[in-house]
């Protein structure tokens, strides 16, 4: 039974389409990323969940109740925004127990929750402290601490570390992944770094102009996008187009190589293009197992990265890129040498038709 529910949710903002077509389920206790660029619609949407945006159609369910026409403090939600938005005149303690306040929870409740909330954000010597003499992180803890204080049934978050440094950004995620499975707490979070989704999420929600791209767990959403849209946005991957000569054995041509799908290519006909990923780490320029699929080639470029060779081999018409690991006994390959890449079957992704 979904804890989180959205039905049919559009969203235009006069004659612009914002989002399109929306439907989602969320377990409890799951975390799930929106993911997509900027102006995909990813904050519209949490703000339609959170109350600020009332959709233009669909409705919104939290826990069995439908929230749609119910204000954002009616709605036992907690969220954090980009921008800290804590008050400046207020104490870090002061900040976490303002939820409380405004409920009217007695003062020896508030205290004890705003110090349990400070040992769970690793601030307890801050309480005192004010906003502007904390650094961006600590601030941002304090905003999820406040967020929290309150115990509400949904969390939302809308791009909270992208105003951090690179350092703080990933250490902070870890804290905050590791703080939701704690408590348990479901959880949207909005973000256009598929890094941060990645590694964070139980389900993905890839979105562009408004739509569902795909909704998946980062395994699915990074090993088998469905579209060229995910594909790109996801992962570095090569895109190659192919001509379907059976579907039902799986078996399509890269310039005039065949090559097999282990995923299949139900739906094709023969002499079909269909657009083929591959991610650079899964191609090899070892042979691989009797049933892997071969590529021959031609050495292009090598680029030396450190940890790993970033290799792109001309395969007549198409070109790919692989990567290798770098390690010091074994010297690059030599551009202009003939090789062969190898790769397995599963890794042969066959995108959605456009
Ligand atoms: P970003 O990461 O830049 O915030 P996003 O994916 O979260 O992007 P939204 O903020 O949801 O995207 O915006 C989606 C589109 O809706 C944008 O084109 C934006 O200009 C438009 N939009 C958002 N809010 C309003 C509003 N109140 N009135 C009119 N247009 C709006």
């Amino acid at each position: 039974m979904p804890f989180l529910e959205l039905q049919g949710i559009t969203k235009a903002f006069g004659q612009q389409q914002v989002v399109r077509q929306m439907d989602l389920s969320i377990a409890r206790g799951e975390f799930v990323s929106f993911l997509g660029p900027s102006g995909c619609g990813k904050t519209t949407t949490l703000r339609m969940v959170a109350g600020f945006e009332r959709p233009t159609t669909g409705t919104v369910s939290i826990d069995g109740r439908e929230v749609t026409d119910l204000r954002p403090n009616q709605r036992d939600i907690g969220m954090v925004f980009q921008s800290y938005a804590l008050f400046p005149n207020m104490t870090v303690a002061g900040n976490i127990g303002f939820g409380l306040r405004v409920a009217r929870r007695p003062a020896e409740e508030i205290r004890a929750r705003v110090a349990e909330m400070l040992e769970i954000v690793k601030l307890p010597q801050h309480a005192g402290r004010y906003p502007y003499q904390l650094s961006g992180g600590q601030q941002q803890r304090v905003a999820l601490a406040r967020a929290l204080a309150v115990r509400p049934k949904v969390l939302l978050l809308d791009e909270p570390l992208s105003a951090l440094d690179a350092k703080i950004r990933v250490s902070l995620r870890e804290e905050i992944r590791a703080l939701q499975r704690d408590l348990g707490i479901t959880t949207i979070y909005v973000t256009h770094d598929q890094e941060e989704a990645l590694s964070m999420s139980d389900r993905i929600v890839v979105m562009s102009e408004g739509r569902v791209e795909q909704i998946g767990s980062p395994f699915e959403i990074y090993n088998y996008p469905r579209t060229r849209f995910v594909a790109s946005f996801v992962g570095t991957l090569n895109l190659l187009e192919g001509r379907v000569l059976d579907p039902d054995s799986g078996r399509i041509a890269v310039d005039g190589q065949e090559i097999v799908s282990a995923r299949g290519l139900a739906g094709s006909q023969a002499g079909e293009t269909r657009v083929v990923a591959l991610r650079p780490e899964a191609l090899s320029l070892q042979n691989g197992h009797l049933d892997h699929n071969r590529l021959r080639g031609t050495i292009d470029e090598v680029s030396f990265l450190g940890s790993v060779v970033r290799v792109r081999v001309s395969l007549g018409g198409s070109a790919i890129s692989l990567d290798m690991f770098n390690q010091a006994s074994v010297p690059p390959p030599a551009r202009g040498a003939p090789v062969t890449v190898s790769f397995a079957r599963e890794d042969l992704v066959v995108l959605d038709r456009a």
